[in-house]
């Protein structure tokens, strides 16, 4: 549109251009103000196990209660953060939170942490992870991290070395949103990954024959190599029978449960296996 407008309205584009770079620095000053003033919160989301029908862990997923706007997701605030730099100390709170509230789940249930490649470039992330497992008393092996495959690079040596140091303390590797970057199969050689987490735009995606083909084939490498595999966003019956029916290890989404907060409910929740979600057999459509 602006185009087609010609030249003349370039001008226009100045003034919200600076709009939005006053806009962000806003973000960024709100967020070091949320952070002293606690403004953030987990929440928690339930993840079955398929063979056994049970919850298995749960993924720790960050909001911000801000004080005009209400509670805002994280794709409105972790890229201002990893820019401001505030990245690291929310991390290092969201590490802390969550491995203290997992201490009062059953004990065969762990608690899975997002973390940003910045945080794992940063230099500080074994000794945040290691803070938070002393301070919480929470067994390594209890505790997961998740890792975005859209932002690691396959030669990245030093990502490598941290995960690699990661997982020697005996703390679990995901690889997250599995599909949306290069999914170049040298990563799965060069980085110690327990588990792979299928994107849900592969599972939702409205070609049933396109999904389970895709699902199919990430599962068989995943579980070849010895890792877990996880449906990411299975939001439907259709679509957990799909990602059970090509071996999947694990199912997370809305029809197992949503985020909830932390608390009394949610730790009664994760102790028993969601009435909704508990597997029933049932014939697949052909299609
Ligand atoms: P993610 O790690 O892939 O988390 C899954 C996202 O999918 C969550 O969105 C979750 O609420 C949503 N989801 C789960 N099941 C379904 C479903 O059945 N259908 C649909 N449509 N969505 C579903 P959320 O909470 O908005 O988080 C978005 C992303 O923000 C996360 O994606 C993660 O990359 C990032 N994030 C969240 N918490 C943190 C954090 O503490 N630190 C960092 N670095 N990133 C975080
Ligand atoms: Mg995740
Ligand atoms: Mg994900
Ligand atoms: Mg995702």
């Amino acid at each position: 549109r602006a185009k087609a407008a010609g030249r003349n309205t370039f001008r226009f584009f100045e003034p919200a251009m600076e709009e939005e770079a006053e806009s962000r620095l806003r973000l960024g000053m709100d967020l070091r103000r949320a952070l002293q003033r606690g403004e953030f919160e987990l929440h928690y989301q339930p993840i079955l196990d398929v063979a056994s029908g049970t919850i298995v862990s749960a993924e720790a997923l960050v909001r911000w209660h801000h004080p005009s706007r209400g509670l805002v997701p994280p794709s409105d605030f972790i890229p201002a953060a990893e820019e401001a730099g505030l990245i690291v100390p929310l991390g290092e709170w969201v590490l802390r939170a969550a491995t203290h509230e997992a201490r009062h789940w059953p004990d065969h249930v762990r608690v899975a942490v997002n973390v940003s490649t910045v945080q794992v470039r940063h230099g500080s992330l074994i000794a945040a992870v290691r803070a938070a497992l002393d301070a919480s008393r929470l067994e390594a092996e209890r505790l997961e991290l998740e890792i975005t495959e859209s932002v690691l690079m396959a030669d990245d040596e030093r990502a490598s070395a941290v995960l690699h140091d990661l997982r020697g303390l005996g703390v679990h590797i995901a690889l997250d949103d599995f599909g949306t970057g290069y999914s170049s199969l040298s990563y799965l050689r060069q980085f110690p990954f327990d588990k792979l987490k299928i994107d849900r735009s592969f599972v939702s995606t409205s070609s049933e024959v396109e999904a389970a083909t895709i699902v199919r084939a990430v599962a068989a490498l995943g579980r070849g190599l010895g890792m877990i595999v996880t449906a990411e966003g299975v939001e439907t019956q259709e679509q957990f029978d799909m990602a059970r029916a090509e071996g999947c290890t694990e199912v997370q989404g809305y029809l197992v449960g949503h985020p909830y907060p932390a608390g009394e409910e949610l730790r009664m929740r994760l102790g028993q296996a969601p009435a909704r979600a508990v597997p029933r057999k049932r014939a697949r459509r052909s299609s």
